[in-house]
């Protein structure tokens, strides 16, 4: 079994109604002037107000930043800097989705060690410790309240930086599955992929170890159970919080498995055609597990929970692929490349970016531009 070193660097509160705890927990972590990093639909949905009357009962000064879009990038981070410099912040909330909690941790970045978002390309590259956080996801998907990560776009290439230090990890993730309710079916259906995605992308890396595994197969469990129950059934409180816990879960597989060719070749797509990431997965995926089926079928097969028979394993790729284009039709993802202006003439180009991303260097079986094109291929 692989040797592993693992450190929870982020205290989990779970549940129904914790958001109402937000204030007290701020206080607790010693938050007196706190930068609020929160996307204009957390905003409208009312999330915002309420989180500034809880940490105004609580002492705690709120600044509320909503300067940026769907796909953070490297000149949006940088005006939440020039936002937050003469604020005098002493720690910082991240609430929302994915973006708001990548945007919340990329301005921390900058605030506390200065220059550019990408001078933080990689890992642990920070000299002064990060401002302690809270992130408060609002959307069941990336899982980046788990994680020491900030994903962000460079704002010219609009290729996707991994920028992780220890110390970005949240002080506190707040889980509540009430403040999940209000996503529209569009944003549940592609964020709940992408944390489809990091459970099966998690399951078979380079990386993996017995405890990544376990938070894999625990978010896999979750996740496609309950995936279809939430888009047919957006109230159902259980197939919310299953939903929740199984991003967060996947999550915390990515902070120690990173991920694979999937999310290798979904970046170009988003950064060239701007795909939704989700979208692009639930194109991309059932593909990568069919081209990586011949080396990791015991892996997919341990996922599935199939029985531990070799017989059976090697049909777990195609049975897995096949489950996932259940679940990317059921999210009305069920699409080809072809179908969102690709065409064949691009997929070289395409596949020279899809291996030069990190992440695609952790896939189980060694991926390049070759074999990024073979993918681009199948999925056209
Ligand atoms: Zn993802």
């Amino acid at each position: 079994m692989v040797p592993f070193d693992f450190q929870l660097r982020t205290r989990v509160v779970f549940g129904q109604g914790t958001f109402d705890r937000l204030g007290l927990l701020a206080r607790g972590l010693g938050f007196k002037r706190t930068l609020l990093v929160a996307d204009r639909g957390v905003v409208e949905a009312g999330y915002v107000g309420k989180a500034v009357r809880l940490l105004e009962a609580a002492e705690v000064t709120a600044m509320p930043f909503h300067d940026f879009g769907q796909n953070p990038d490297s000149a949006m981070v940088e005006a939440g800097r020039q936002f937050a410099s003469s604020l005098d912040v002493d720690s910082v909330i991240g609430l929302g989705g994915g973006s708001s909690l990548d945007c919340a941790k990329g301005i921390n970045f900058l605030l506390t060690n200065g220059g550019a978002m990408a001078d933080y390309r990689g890992y642990g590259k920070c000299t002064s410790p990060l401002l302690p956080m809270i992130a408060v996801p609002t959307t069941a998907g990336t899982g980046s309240e788990a994680q020491s990560y900030a994903v962000i776009a460079d704002a010219e290439t609009h290729m996707k930086m991994a920028c992780g230090d220890p110390s970005a990890a949240p002080r506190i993730a707040l889980l509540d599955p009430e403040v999940t309710f209000t996503a529209p079916h569009h944003v549940t259906a592609m964020a709940g992929f992408d944390a489809i995605a990091h459970a099966v992308e998690t399951g078979v890396t380079m990386k993996r170890t017995a405890m990544s595994d376990t938070f894999s197969h625990r978010a896999w469990r979750l996740l496609s159970e309950a995936f279809e129950r939430v888009l047919l059934h957006p109230a159902d409180v259980d197939a919310r919080t299953a939903m929740q816990l199984g991003a967060h879960y996947a999550g915390m597989a990515i902070e120690q498995s990173m991920l694979g060719a999937a999310h290798a070749c979904a970046n170009p797509l988003t950064a060239r055609y701007n795909l939704t990431h989700g979208l692009a997965l639930a194109i991309l995926l059932p593909h990568v597990v069919r081209w990586n089926g011949g080396i990791a079928a015991e892996r997919y097969a341990a996922l599935l929970n199939s029985p531990r028979r070799r017989a059976r394993d090697q049909e777990a790729p195609e049975a897995l692929a096949g489950r996932l284009e259940d679940l990317a039709g059921a999210a009305g993802l069920a699409m080809k490349l072809s179908d969102s202006g690709v065409d064949e003439a691009a997929l070289p180009g395409l596949a020279i970016d899809a291996a030069q991303q990190w992440t695609g260097t952790f896939n189980p079986r060694p991926f390049d531009a070759a074999g990024a094109l073979e993918i681009y291929r199948a999925a056209l």
